[in-house]
């Protein structure tokens, strides 16, 4: 872990009941000027999307910002004349990069308070006539336009799907995206219906339209102590059974490439624009090899996202050998600690659901073996972000 570096995690959650949002409104004048000023810290408990704290956060992370404006700025013709929807909007900022170049009309959509400020935010830059911002849910509002050329959103949680937001993004998509049917009727030799195939192609774009999970391993026995074995004796006293829930919980920090003992392994790809729901559900297997003798503490993972519809592919990777992004990287620390040689493998396997009771939140299995000259170990670990 890099020194000093806090772990850090997002807090996300709806208003228990969900009663404040409840259809969209486009937000009036009278209410602008009540906007931010009435909240309490019982609604940024809720909903920390209402502060403008974590938008500050992501609009500083020039990763991740600066891609989206690059993919919309020099990929205007994708852009021009089109209407296009926000989902998630937040501030507004991806539904300005839209309207600057030429967007015929755009929707934000945001659930959060910060509606209200990205309602202002369009105002105060003259953009009121091309945006309209849509305060609630994706799941719940009634867009004024039966489909949209394209759907913008920047959904990544960490480790790529927690907070799940990404199904509201794959919601959208299939109620507003222009989709083209195509139907094909096959005939028997005699000319007698025989079967139809069916399918579906977007016509429209996802913005971005393709996600990938990658595992690596690292050595990482300083921070581990720290963080986890920290509990097994605190000022003399056993805590360990929080040590057990240190271990369920991933971290997420950022990791030095130095670190890094094993090749990194592509785990899984999403097509946004293809894939169903629940695609975001599944078991990978896993190989990594290691690149040196080393002990392994930790299992690594991270993503990319790409926008390959543009003239030249564009994207960013949150891994520990790119520029720190405020994913950083999630760290699944492992019971055992292994000692590897150069040439030696970790096989197993990762499975991601989402939690049956709180679906934003992720369960994670992993499954790792090596059968090594110094060490010899099976075992199977669950792990939970909340
Ligand atoms: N697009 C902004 C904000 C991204 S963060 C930017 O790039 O800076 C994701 C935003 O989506 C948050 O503001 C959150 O409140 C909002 N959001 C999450 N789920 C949503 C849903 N189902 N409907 C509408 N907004 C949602």
């Amino acid at each position: 872990m890099n020194d000093g570096k806090k772990a850090s995690k997002i807090k996300f959650s709806y208003s228990s009941d969900d009663n404040d949002i409840t259809a969209a409104t486009s937000v009036s004048e009278e209410e602008e000027d009540s906007a931010m000023c009435d909240q309490t810290s019982a609604d940024y408990y809720f909903d920390s999307y209402s502060h403008f704290g974590i938008h500050e956060e992501m609009l500083k992370d020039e990763v991740r910002t600066k891609t989206y404006q690059n993919v919309i700025y020099k990929n205007s013709f994708l852009l021009k004349d089109k209407i296009v929807l926000d989902v998630g909007a937040g501030t507004a900022i991806l539904s300005l990069f839209c309207a600057k170049v030429g967007a015929k009309h755009v929707y934000a959509v945001e659930c959060s308070q910060m509606a209200d400020m990205a309602q202002e935010i369009v105002k105060a830059n003259g953009f009121s006539n091309v945006i309209t911002v849509l305060k609630g849910k994706i799941e719940e509002i009634e867009l004024p336009v039966l489909q949209v050329d394209i759907i913008i959103s920047e959904w990544m949680g960490y480790f790529l799907l927690y907070e799940n937001m990404l199904n509201s993004v794959l919601y959208a998509r299939d109620k507003w995206l222009d989709m083209i049917f195509y139907q094909i009727l096959a005939l028997s030799e005699h000319y007698t219906l025989n079967y139809t195939l069916k399918w579906q192609v977007n016509n429209g774009l996802v913005l971005p339209d393709k996600a990938a999970l990658y595992l690596t391993a690292i050595e990482d026995a300083e921070y581990k102590e720290d963080k986890i074995d920290f509990w097994n004796n605190v000022y003399g006293f056993d805590m360990s059974c929080i040590r057990k829930q240190s271990m369920i919980e991933p971290l997420v920090d950022s990791v030095d490439q130095k670190q890094i003992v094993t090749n990194c392994q592509l785990l899984k790809t999403m097509n946004i624009s293809k894939m169903t729901m629940g695609d975001a559900s599944f078991t990978a297997p896993f190989k990594l090899t290691a690149e040196r003798d080393d002990y392994i503490h930790a299992l690594v993972a991270y993503f990319d996202v790409s926008f390959t519809q543009c003239h030249k592919l564009t994207g960013f990777s949150t891994g520990p050998k790119s520029r720190v992004t405020h994913w950083k990287q999630t760290v699944l620390y492992l019971e055992d600690v292994l000692t590897i040689c150069q040439g030696e493998t970790i096989t197993g396997s990762m499975t991601v659901a989402q939690n049956k009771k709180n679906p934003r939140d992720i369960d994670i299995t992993v499954k790792y073996a090596l059968s090594g000259r110094r060490c010899a170990v099976s075992r199977t670990q669950s792990y939970k972000m909340r």
